[in-house]
């Protein structure tokens, strides 16, 4: 069939008779009918997208390959915060490689992402472990932001603080994102020798930040230097070396009270800088305010125990201007490969690795030596720094020559980092440059460093991590975890915003390709001209599509791409001598990230109004603008609106901003419904990030990565994110250069392979599959907002609100009995209280559509029921959902009604059954009973 011979017509779920007869359905002719009807006139582009000619899969693989075949991967001795490592074959192809981890989505709806939940809750164990600290998140976007969240919430500690002091030896990348972090709001950042700094003599000390092993590899005692830090009421930040710490004196042994890095080198591939986990661990007074997210351990109605996000009222969406953070999507994926590597190596495991590494730089340390070099420290873990005064150029030179990479330093000294894939030959090429022809190999059971140094604690001995050794041992733990999780590979998630679309095969194959995969972030540029190709083209298509002049792909997740747009707008209007320009027009409606992001970006947030309708109160617009003309820095809008309908007012609005000196940031969450149709240059915005892990197919991994590139218009362009290193080298906002670069390839995959006819079309069909849903649902839930004649956009909102009131039924109780019915709940409560936003994305098709709002409406009937006094309000269907195997199973049953009705609701689940693997539940017990790592889920909850 001629249907399907393009890629774009398996990435779009409708074709043919089903797409006419959808079409039908909502009173059209003509797919171009209903979008003339859906998409203002005033926004509509004309003009076709300028991009090339879609590719089939295996074409666009091929190129792809020959782009990514110019890189020269060399071995790596860089080190600087990123290593390489082996990811276990059995993790790499079960977890990375596998759409039943990649696509599930954030771990929200608990009972239905126990699985991931369970593996967080690891990930969690071994970091509070490894940093002897109380309580860890379960992950940050890398180790630079990290450092910035951890110096936030020290602030936060001590508001009135002015100063942080930062360690010289921290790595450099680290210590520029915090410095930029800390420039909009106001902090003062000490950079300088911990040594010679007196915490007692430094007014408005809130916080430090030393390195564990610092840049230069050297193994410090920070004990004292703490003890003094806290004697002038300041908290201590250590960033610190995930496999050191496994042999290495714990930082919280040493009065840390926040431990930072990256947990990269536990099996997840380098990938040209991401992505992966960055960790947080601090000490018990800390944790209400940890950023991130923390996932705890409750109980459900059952007692029986089960995994959920802990302390969700601390999270940036709801705390708004109040916010420290702005993270939202973390890094789950490459958390749950780091912890997994921990679960399949085991303590013994991961200790033997790290001396394995260890003794590696001994014979470096030791042979290079022996011909008269010197280095920096004799006490070291995996990194020396050789003096080689004059000739670091003609080392590097060298080190080329036998396909090696050496840490570039300074004129005088070349660093040397050894890690877990350091061979014998790549030993013996290494030394071969300083003309060493007989290593000098360690002593036995010889170590660099002092006894003071020496781990004396023990890690990860829940039983977890000392289980799974084998291969098929790992291999079922791992398949058991994800049986656990409903992702998309079971049914359709139709999350509102969040765009859970396809996540082809074909696009994810290059990710683990190893010229992708093993490229270090800091390489010469001549040896990553593949990866700068294939990033150049993505930069282009994403700048074609968003209509604007350049593309940043830097920020690595939605909210980092807010963060940077905020600073590009600031750092304008302050070289144009409008320093006083902060305020930040937000209207109420607006994801919680927003306001979020504006505090960090040091802006003032003035909440605008929003009307019956959901659309933003031009009139009060109106007021704001122009009463905070002197002083507007920007409005920031998404578009579609939060609401899912196409404001025809947006262009007046954009003019209104500019006119009273304001730049446009638009959230570009909903881009789905512009991509080919209008774009946020058409409309008149000046900078709008995207979500390549909503709108270009990057798969959510259960709650991370993301990448959140910024498009901006041309004179925003000399204030997008630099990287110390490159040419730009202001305004880091991650620690790589390019962010989480090696996923860039899946959305460069989508674009290559869909051209501008296919994007276009996965637009409209988004469009006819979202006012299909609203249409079928109409006749029994009102639908919130609709736009012009009564459609949609690209997701529509259900108003739950009246059902509640007659039923007692809840948004939530839906979300929970959907699991019933095989299905993720949507979006629940967001933006309008109440509610539920539903996405059904191009993707998916008629048939599943149908099934979904068969689910809903045979919801709708239980509810009636219960209106109708057939039902109890409390003792329910729906107030007992999800219900678990074992409940249904029971011998038992005193439920009002039957175990079929609970389970098979509808007939078509006899032929496939999704079981929430737990009852629903408890939140409120879970954050009574604080418990977020394995060793006290024995007990928990019998007390
Ligand atoms: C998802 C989303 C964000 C945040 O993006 P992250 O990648 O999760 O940081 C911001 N705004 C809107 C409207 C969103 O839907």
């Amino acid at each position: 069939m001629a249907v399907y011979a393009d890629f774009c017509s398996r990435h779009v779920g409708v074709h043919g008779e089903t797409r006419d007869e959808m079409i039908k359905e909502l009173g059209y002719e003509r797919i171009v009918d209903l979008i003339e009807d859906a998409v203002p006139a005033e926004i509509r582009d004309g003009a076709e997208l300028d991009l090339p000619e879609a590719l089939s899969e295996t074409d666009a693989l091929e190129l792809l390959k020959m782009i990514m075949g110019q890189n020269e991967v060399f071995k790596s001795f860089i080190g600087q915060g990123y290593y390489g490592t082996h990811t276990p074959a059995v993790i790499q192809r079960n977890v990375l490689e596998n759409p039943g981890w990649y696509t599930a989505y954030s771990p929200y709806q608990a009972e239905i992402a126990q699985g991931r939940m369970e593996a967080l809750v690891n990930f969690q164990t071994m970091i509070t472990d490894l940093t002897g600290l109380d309580i860890a998140n379960a992950s940050l976007l890398d180790e630079g932001t990290a450092a910035a969240e951890a110096v936030a919430l020290a602030r936060s500690n001590k508001p009135k603080g002015t100063t942080v002091f930062v360690s010289d030896k921290c790595l450099p990348q680290t210590i520029d994102v915090v410095k930029n972090r800390c420039e909009p709001l106001n902090i003062e950042v000490l950079v300088g020798d911990w040594k010679s700094f007196d915490p007692s003599t430094c007014e408005g000390l809130f916080a430090t930040l030393v390195q564990y092993p610092n840049v230069e590899g050297a193994i410090e005692d920070y004990a004292e230097f703490h003890e003094k830090v806290h004697a002038a009421k300041a908290t201590t930040i250590v960033a610190a070396d995930i496999l050191s710490l496994t042999v290495l004196r714990a930082p919280g042994q040493f009065g840390t009270d926040i431990c930072i890095g990256s947990s990269q080198r536990f099996g997840v591939p380098m990938g040209f800088g991401g992505p992966h986990a960055g960790f947080i661990a601090c000490i018990d007074k800390l944790k209400r305010k940890l950023p991130g997210r923390i996932i705890g351990i409750s109980i459900d109605p059952e007692g029986r125990k089960g995994y959920r996000i802990a302390l969700q009222t601390r999270e940036q969406h709801i705390r708004r201007d109040k916010a420290t953070s702005n993270i939202c999507t973390a890094q789950v994926l490459l958390a749950v490969m780091a912890s997994m590597y921990a679960v399949y190596h085991g303590p013994d495991g991961l200790r033997n690795i790290a001396f394995n590494v260890h003794e590696m730089a001994q014979v470096a340390a030791g042979s290079i030596c022996s011909k008269g070099y010197e280095i920096v420290s004799d006490s070291f873990f995996d990194t020396i720094t050789v003096k080689t005064p004059g000739q670091a150029e003609e080392f590097h030179a060298k080190a080329a020559e036998v396909g090696i990479n050496l840490r570039s330093i300074d004129a005088d000294h070349v660093g040397i980092s050894c890690d877990e894939t350091t061979s014998i030959d790549d030993m013996m090429a290494l030394l071969s440059i300083f003309d060493v022809e007989e290593p000098v190999v360690p002593n036995e059971d010889e170590v660099a460093w002092d006894e003071v140094h020496e781990r004396t604690t023990e890690f990860c001995t829940a039983s977890v991590f000392n289980s799974y050794h084998s291969e098929t041992e790992m291999l079922r733990y791992l398949a058991r975890l994800e049986k656990r999780d409903l992702a998309l590979n079971e049914s359709m998630i139709s999350l509102g915003s969040c765009t859970m679309k396809l996540n082809a095969t074909s696009e994810m194959i290059p990710v683990t390709w190893p010229e992708v995969g093993q490229m270090h972030p800091f390489v010469p540029e001549e040896q990553c001209q593949g990866y700068l190709d294939m990033l150049d083209s993505l930069s282009d298509w994403l700048a074609e599509i968003t209509g604007f002049a350049a593309v940043s792909l830097q920020p690595n997740a939605g909210s980092a791409g807010e963060y940077a747009g905020l600073l590009a707008i600031r750092r304008y209007h302050a070289d144009r001598g409008d320093k006083q320009r902060v305020d930040c027009l937000i209207p109420t409606s607006a994801h919680g990230t927003n306001p979020a992001s504006a505090v960090m970006a040091g802006m003032k947030v003035v909440p605008v109004k929003c009307d019956d309708q959901g659309n933003i109160d031009v009139a009060d617009l109106k007021a704001k603008a122009e009463k905070h003309a002197d002083t507007l820095a920007c409005l920031m809008v998404t578009y579609p609106s939060t609401h899912g309908v196409y404001e025809s007012t947006i262009k007046e609005i954009c003019e209104l901003i500019h006119a009273n000196g304001g730049q446009v940031y638009m959230d570009g969450a909903n881009m789905n419904a512009q991509v080919g149709l209008t774009s946020p240059g058409k409309i008149g915005a000046d900078v709008c990030h995207l979500n390549l892990h909503k709108t270009f197919c990057i798969p959510h991994g259960g709650g991370g990565p993301g990448v959140g590139p910024i498009g901006v218009a041309e004179q925003l362009v000399p204030y997008l994110p630099g990287h110390i290193g490159m040419e730009n080298n202001e305004g880091a906002v991650s620690s790589a250069p390019y962010g989480s670069a090696s996923i860039n390839v899946i959305s460069w995959m989508y674009i290559a392979m869909m051209g501008g006819d296919g994007l276009t079309e996965a637009t409209k069909i988004a469009i006819l599959n979202a006012n299909y849903v609203a249409k079928r649902l109409s006749e029994h839930f009102p639908i919130l907002y609709t736009g012009n004649k009564g459609l949609v956009a690209h997701e529509c909102i259900i108003d739950v609100r009246g059902l509640t009131e007659q039923s007692d039924v809840t948004v939530e109780d839906i979300a929970k009995r959907l699991m019933d019915y095989g299905y993720h709940g949507p979006t629940m409560s967001w933006p309008v209280a109440g509610t539920l936003m539903i996405e059904p994305t191009e993707s998916e098709s008629k048939k599943e559509l149908d099934r979904f709002c068969d689910a809903m409406i045979s919801i709708r009937q239980e509810i009636q029921e219960i209106i109708d006094g057939k039902a109890d309000k409390e003792n329910n269907i729906l107030k007992h959902a999800p219900h678990t195997a074992q409940v249904v199973t029971r011998d038992e049953w005193d439920r009002p009604y039957s175990r079929q009705k609970a389970a098979y609701p509808m007939e078509i689940l006899r032929d496939h059954k999704f079981w929430p693997y737990i009852g629903r539940i408890d939140n409120v017990y879970g954050d009574r009973n604080l418990v977020c790592s394995c060793a006290g889920m024995e007990e928990y909850g019998e007390a």
